[in-house]
């Protein structure tokens, strides 16, 4: 029973209240079986019963008092170290009884959340289920992760819709994220998960093409070039081509410029640390050539994208001396990436006539650098 109940509390989906609910289970199920051992009944302990049953004996009032014993014992323990919850945490459970009684317990704030949850007017789009469902699975998780929801000012803001969007696309339920679309024009589809991703992201990274495709007919996506840098990374060719064949990439300096570059902060590249994981100064056909993804190379290449040569190492035009002051680490890190991609086989064979020879010259090059700069060492060799 303890093997059974231990394992009951481990897992993914388990939260305080499954927890609360097994022990909760097990210390009634030990009450009912001191009350059975009080009248000498002993199914609940099939292996005992057999035993009894086939040896026909009885058990002494001594061992019948030594089992209750044992099982009070337990009953307290568990009670010890599970104590029963807060009744005032009822409402995470159960958003939808007495609110107001409800929101007198909590903060200022958290009620005001709990009213705008209860009370949030394009809910009435979703069934009772869906509502039930959804708000019970948000209340949960605020509880469950609240630091992370306290910290982050935009998840506190998100709305119900914006979270079954989100989940849409994370899991990439066409029907849903193309009805929300139409339905709900006003959808702010920039909106962003407690990870700080945004719906193109979620479904970027989980490989839904086609709600990549709905998602880039809005208007005023944001991390456009964040979700080709996402797709590159995973070798996703077709959502490359699908994001490559968006607006903002008619215009070719998109694709040649880094994050570092644009510097325009506008949303086109994540700049804040959690909604990117790319370093600042990649482009997409370097991380393309990084990653040896020959075909997304050669797609890049057709497009008109290069990588650039870094300057010489002891250049001293503006840029680079600005960048050797301002952050020498960047700026070596920057210098790296362009060779480690220079230097790809995917970038060598797919855009130099004579990749032989380029290999032995770009070699050449990253030698001489190797004793001037220690970090390119790890790639001269
Ligand atoms: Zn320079």
């Amino acid at each position: 029973m303890l093997n059974t109940l231990n394992l009951a509390l481990q897992g993914k989906a388990v939260t305080v209240f499954t927890v609360q609910d097994k022990i909760k289970g097990a210390r009634t199920k030990l009450k009912l079986w001191c009350a059975c051992i009080d009248c000498r009944e002993f199914d609940c302990f099939p292996t005992l019963a057999d035993f009894l049953l086939e040896t026909k004996e009885t058990l002494g009032d001594d061992t019948v008092t030594a089992i209750k014993e044992h099982l009070q014992g337990l009953h307290m323990q568990l009670g010890k170290y599970f104590p029963e919850l807060d009744v005032d945490f009822e409402w995470i459970r159960n958003p939808f009884g007495d609110i107001i009684e409800q929101c007198t317990k909590l903060s200022i704030q958290e009620g005001n959340s709990l009213v705008d949850i209860a009370s949030d007017g394009g809910l009435k789009m979703w069934s009772n289920d869906d509502i039930q469902r959804h708000t019970l699975a948000k209340s949960r998780r605020m509880a469950m992760r609240r630091p992370a929801y306290m910290f982050n000012a935009r998840y506190n803001s998100l709305t119900l819709i914006e979270e079954r969007f989100l989940e849409a696309a994370e899991y990439g339920n066409i029907p849903v994220i193309r009805r929300m679309l139409e339905e709900l024009p006003e959808i702010n589809v920039n909106c962003v998960d407690y990870m700080g991703q945004n719906a193109l992201q979620l479904a970027v990274a989980n490989e839904h093409l086609e709600v990549t495709e709905l998602l880039l007919e809005k208007e005023n996506l944001a991390r456009i070039g964040d979700a080709l840098l996402l797709a590159i990374s995973k070798g996703y060719i077709r959502i490359v081509e699908a994001i490559l064949g968006h607006q903002a990439f008619a215009d070719t300096t998109k694709l040649t410029s880094s994050p570092l570059q644009t510097e325009t902060h506008d949303d086109f590249f994540a700049y804040d640390e959690d909604g990117t994981r790319f370093s600042h100064d990649i482009t997409p056909i370097t991380l393309a050539s990084h990653c040896h993804e020959y075909e997304i190379v050669h797609i890049l290449l057709r497009k008109g994208a290069r990588i650039a040569r870094p300057h010489d190492y002891f250049c001293k035009c503006n840029s680079c001396l600005y960048h050797q002051r301002h952050d020498s680490f960047s700026h070596s890190r920057s210098r790296i990436n362009a060779y480690k991609g220079l230097a790809s086989p995917a970038y060598l064979s797919l855009s130099s006539e004579d990749p032989v020879l380029a290999a032995l010259e770009l070699s050449n090059e990253l030698a001489v650098l190797a004793n001037i700069e220690k970090e390119f060492k790890l790639y001269a060799e």
